[in-house]
C-alpha cells in the first residue's frame, strides 16, 4: 500500500531519491512467513520505513544528497540499519536531503527539491526534508533522520510530524556519513509520539563500533509514551526558555505555543520561566564548530576513495589536481561555503580566535542548560520561528536560512535530547512544532510530555 502511495504522489512530493520496492516486498513476505510460522516478532516487524540518504545501506545507493557520491553503493550497513533489518521492517527507499545534511530546506540537494505535502510551493524543512515529507504524505509510516543542528526536528515542525533527536551517544553513528561528529545523532520521524518511542528503542542502545556510544540501557521510552498518553503531568516542572520566544517568532507560532503550555498546565504541570543567557551566541558557535568538523570529515571525498572521480581536462593528472577537479565538480555551493569557512576557522593563527572561542561558548551553553534543568524537568519552546517558507525564498541568503535553526541548535551543542511534536496550524494554515528538551539520558521525559500533548 505504501509503495502504491509513493507511486501516486511522489512525482509531486519528491521525497525519495531511490525506491527499493523489490527488497521491501521481499522483507514483507519474509515477515508474513515468519509470523505464520508462529515466530514472535518485534512490534514493528512488517511496518515499512524510509531512510534518509545519509545512512549507509548495503546494496542500496547512498548519496547524502551529493553528486560526489552518485552511483556509490555501500558495502555494509549502518548499525541502525542492521537493527531495522533484524526486526523485519521493510525499507521503502532512501529520502532526499540537503547535500551532506547542510541546510534547512532540502533545497541544497543535488537531486532537486522536495515539496511540502501541505503546500507544494513550500519547503519541507531540512536537511531531512525527504524523510519528513514522506511521513507527512503517508508514503511511509516511519522514517529515519539525522539531526546535527535541527534536521529532524525542524522538518518535523513544518510538516506536522513527530521528530526526535536522541541524547548524543544514544543511537550509534556507525554508518552515518558524518557531517559534524560531535553534534550528529540519528533519530525517528513518525506521525505519533508512541511510534517514535518504538523506533527509538529499536535503533538505540550501546554499539561498540561508535566510540561515543553510551554503554547503558536506554530509559523506558515506550513506557513513558504510554504513561504520558494518560494525560497526568502532576508534579512535572516545565521551563519556558525566555531566549527562545518573542521577537522573530511568527505570531501564529507563538499563539499555538502558548496554548500548548496552557494545556500542559491543565494536565498538572507547573510552569516556570528560565533564562539561558548564552543562547544568543549558540548560532554563531554552531556555524563555526559544525563547518570546522565538516571540513575535516569531507576531506575523504577526494576522487580516490568513493564515488565521483574527475580528471583535469588539461595539464598533468596529479593526485592533487584530480582531487581539486573532483571536489570542484562534485560539491555544491553550500558545501563549498562550509568547507571554506571550516578550513579557515581551523587554520593556524585563527584557531584560537574562532574554533577555540566557539568551543568556550559551547561550554557556557551547556552550563545554561545545567542551571535551567535545576529549575525545570523539561524545557519547551517553539521548534522553529516560522512555518514552512516558500521554495526559493531564502536560497540566496545563507544567514536568513541559518537563523531558522535558532531554537534547535542549543540542544546539539549540549548533547541533550529534543522532540518536536505537532502543535496545530498557524494562521497561514501551516503546521507548527512544539519542542521539548530534556537533560542528557532523560529521553523518556520527551515521550511522556510529548504524548500528553498529543
Ligand atoms: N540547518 C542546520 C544546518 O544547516 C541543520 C543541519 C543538520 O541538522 N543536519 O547546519
Amino acid at each position: 500500500a505504501h509503495l502504491d502511495r509513493i507511486d501516486a504522489v511522489d512525482d509531486k512530493v519528491h521525497a525519495f531519491l531511490h525506491i527499493s520496492d523489490a527488497e521491501a516486498l521481499k522483507t514483507a513476505a519474509d515477515v508474513d512467513a515468519r509470523r505464520a510460522a508462529g515466530e514472535k516478532l518485534h512490534p514493528l516487524a512488517g511496518v515499512p520505513i524510509a531512510i534518509k540518504d545519509v545512512v549507509v545501506t548495503e546494496g542500496l545507493p547512498t548519496t547524502a544528497g551529493s553528486k560526489i557520491l552518485e552511483g556509490w553503493i555501500p558495502p555494509y550497513d549502518a548499525t541502525l540499519i542492521e537493527r531495522i533489518k533484524e526486526a523485519g521492517l521493510p525499507i521503502l527507499g532512501k529520502t532526499n536531503m540537503d547535500e551532506f545534511a547542510m541546510g534547512s530546506s532540502t533545497e541544497h540537494s543535488a537531486y532537486g527539491n522536495t515539496h511540502n505535502p501541505w503546500d507544494l510551493e513550500r519547503i519541507p524543512g531540512g536537511s531531512g526534508g525527504g524523510s519528513a515529507a514522506a511521513v507527512a504524505a503517508f508514503e511511509a509510516p516511519l522514517a529515519i533522520g539525522t539531526d546535527t543542528g535541527g534536521s529532524i526536528r525542524q522538518p518535523g515542525a513544518v510538516t506536522g510530524t513527530v521528530g526526535v533527536k536522541p541524547t548524543y551517544g544514544s543511537v550509534s553513528r556507525y554508518g552515518l556519513i558524518a557531517m559534524a561528529s560531535s553534534l550528529d545523532q540519528a533519530g525517528p520521524v513518525t506521525r505519533t509520539v508512541l511510534d517514535s518511542a518504538l523506533l527509538h528503542e529499536l535503533i538505540g542502545g550501546h554499539d561498540p563500533r561508535d566510540s561515543t556510544s553510551i554503554d547503558e540501557p536506554l530509559p523506558g521510552l515506550v513506557e513513558a509514551a504510554r504513561e504520558g498518553a494518560l494525560g497526568d503531568l502532576t508534579g512535572l516542572r516545565i521551563g519556558i526558555v525566555k531566549e527562545l520566544s518573542g521577537e522573530g517568532y511568527q505570531e501564529g507560532v507563538s499563539a499555538r505555543f502558548n496554548e500548548s503550555v496552557a494545556l500542559l498546565e491543565k494536565a498538572g504541570a507547573t510552569v516556570v520561566e528560565v533564562s539561558c543567557p548564552h543562547f544568543e551566541y549558540a548560532l554563531a558557535a554552531y556555524y563555526l564548530i559544525m563547518p570546522s568538523e565538516a571540513s575535516s570529515n569531507l576531506a575523504k571525498f577526494d576522487g580516490m576513495r568513493f564515488g565521483l572521480r574527475v580528471e583535469p581536462t588539461e595539464g598533468p593528472v596529479t593526485a592533487e589536481r584530480v582531487m581539486s577537479a573532483t571536489r570542484g565538480a562534485g560539491f555544491g555551493d553550500e558545501v563549498k561555503r562550509r568547507v571554506i569557512l571550516g578550513t579557515y576557522a581551523l587554520s593556524a593563527g585563527y584557531y584560537d580566535a574562532y574554533y577555540g572561542s566557539a568551543q568556550k561558548v559551547r561550554t557556557l551553553i551547556q552550563r545554561d542548560f545545567d542551571a535551567a534543568f535545576e529549575a525545570a524537568d523539561v524545557l519547551v519552546s517553539p521548534t522553529a520561528p516560522t512555518t514552512a517558507f516558500k521554495l526559493g525564498e531564502k536560497l540566496d541568503d545563507p544567514l536568513a536560512m541559518y537563523l531558522n535553526d535558532v531554537a534547535t541548535i542549543p540542544a546539539n551543542l549540549a548533547g541533550i535530547p529534543g522532540i518536536s511534536v505537532p502543535n496545530g496550524l498557524s494562521d497561514d494554515g501551516l503546521p507548527v512544532g512544539f519542542q521539548i528538551l530534556a537533560p542528557a539520558k532523560a529521553d523518556d521525559r520527551l515521550y511522556r510530555v510529548g504524548a500528553a500533548l498529543e
